[in-house]
């Protein structure tokens, strides 16, 4: 795909939005970016990035006759613009093509791409990739759904370089010919429902990722998920799975206590899962996926074990906040779908208190509901979810639960409920759009309740831990 001399519709001015605008101009396209919040509304920064020459900005509206206005030979949509939007529909029903940001960062680098997908785990994987790698390669960028867009580091990669890309469904839905050397796929499980209308939909925009893939890439796949498990059939590139039970003749699994790289007739022990930083067996999946993904890539087996003994949490993913009177207090904001909860309540042992409820994207709580474990002592609700997630709780038979409106308070109520020795969860199972901006703000404002709880009564009562 050449984009010089042609003429591309970026629709929504946010980071990915940016990035892309800007790459494209710097690649000879004349490009039109529109974005219906004002100017106000916007992040300066993103403005700034997008104002080059060539680039025309229009704010504030979706003017009717876009198309009519300028001849598009592409329209890049940012992930967060639903493909039911009418723009969208117009360009298809015009014959346009419509390309997601990370398609338009393949197009111009010349790095080559870790794509690493799945419904939880992307960041902790995406993270623990890029540790490994820094131990075995001098340059490796990060990119993608975790924050830096993938578009912003497609110009400075060298033909040397990797670029570890952690991709949502919402950016593979629109890839044309994107083409990740490794393809890692950690799980599929129901999500952003809302978004692609259907588990189908959601699920074979995960898949995306091997779509393009050839004969000498890697498709590292998890063959305890049965979705991603079932394209081991159909995957074009070299199977490189990982399993918790272990892979017969090539990938990464876990045999007698330690984690175990087979390739044919080799076989390479890296190192016992107890010696991770990272907890539950959710993470050692990661694990195994980051292990599987960067032999892959080259890195030697003591590296990789080297990698995985020394990463440790991601911020808001079981990160441990404080022990207060005996009780610890997890930040697990991240959790934003029932699975992720339900991995976080598996992962955290002993007689706990859990935090939920957030903003509704659809989900289904009868399945977390049902595997509440039996050391669950109580569930605090709040936001939009908590009704449904209180109804589910009950039909569960589990109606030790109680609602409240705020974090401050949850974390107060949750406190009080648990005895010492126990563990209050923050582990939402929702979005936080409906009551902060991200994860990170609910998971922020709940570490600050947390500290300053600990602090309230250390001056009430003297030092304890
Ligand atoms: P993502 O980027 O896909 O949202 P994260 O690494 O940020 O994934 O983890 C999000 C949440 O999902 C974590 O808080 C954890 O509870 C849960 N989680 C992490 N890894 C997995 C996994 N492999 N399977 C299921 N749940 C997971």
């Amino acid at each position: 795909m050449i984009f010089e001399g042609t003429t591309v519709l970026v629709l929504g001015l946010a980071r990915s939005g940016a990035a892309a605008a800007n790459l494209l101009a710097n690649n000879g396209a004349k490009v039109v970016i529109n974005d219906h919040k004002e100017e106000s509304e916007l992040d300066a920064r993103a403005i700034k990035e997008a104002s080059l020459p060539g680039v025309e900005i229009i704010l504030g509206e979706h003017p009717r006759d876009l198309f009519k206005r300028w001849s598009f030979d592409y329209v890049v949509k940012s992930p967060g613009i639903l493909p039911s939007h009418p723009l969208i529909q117009k360009a298809r029903e015009l014959g346009i093509a419509v390309l997601s940001e990370v398609e338009v960062a393949y197009q111009l680098t010349k790095g080559q791409i870790i794509g690493i997908t799945g419904t939880n785990g992307k960041t902790t994987t995406t993270s623990l990739v890029k540790e490994i790698l820094d131990l075995h390669y001098p340059e490796v960028y990060m990119a993608g759904n975790i924050g830096t867009p993938l578009c912003k580091v497609a110009a400075e990669a060298s033909s040397e370089a990797f670029i570890v890309a952690e991709l949502s469904s919402f950016q593979l839905d629109d890839i044309v010919s994107f083409r990740p050397i490794i393809a890692v796929i950690l799980n599929i499980t129901p999500d952003h429902l809302d978004y692609h209308g259907s588990m189908e939909n959601y699920k074979n925009a995960k898949l995306n990722i091997l779509r393009n893939q050839k004969e000498k890439d890697y498709s590292v796949l998890n063959l305890d998920d049965p979705l991603v498990a079932s394209a081991a059939a159909w995957a074009k590139g070299i199977l490189f799975p990982f399993a918790l039970s272990g892979v017969e003749s090539k990938g990464c699994g876990v045999e007698k206590d330690t984690i175990v790289i087979r390739n044919g007739s080799e076989v390479f022990e890296l190192c016992s899962p107890a010696e991770l930083k990272i907890c539950g067996l959710h993470n050692l999946e990661n694990a195994l996926a980051a292990a599987a993904a960067t032999y892959a890539a080259g890195v030697p087996p003591e590296k990789i074990a080297a990698g995985l003994r020394q990463f440790s949490a991601v911020a808001h993913r079981l990160e441990f906040i404080a022990t207060i009177k005996g009780v610890k207090f997890y930040n697990d904001s991240k959790a934003t779908n029932p699975v992720s909860a339900e991995k976080a309540l598996q992962a955290i042992k002993g007689r706990k208190v859990l935090i939920a409820g957030g903003k509704e994207k659809g989900s289904d709580f009868k399945g977390l509901a049902k595997k509440f474990p039996s050391e669950l002592s109580n569930l605090v609700l709040l936001g939009e979810a908590a009704d449904k997630i209180a109804a589910a709780a009950e039909a569960a038979g589990f109606s030790s639960w109680e609602k409240v409106e705020s974090i401050p308070m949850a974390v107060e109520r949750a406190f009080q409920l648990a005895r010492p020795g126990e563990t209050v969860l923050l582990s939402p199972a929702c979005a936080s759009w409906d009551m902060f901006n991200s994860y990170e703000e609910r998971g922020d404002l709940f570490k600050k309740c947390v500290n300053e709880l600990k602090e309230r009564l250390e001056n009430e009562k003297g030092s304890f831990s």
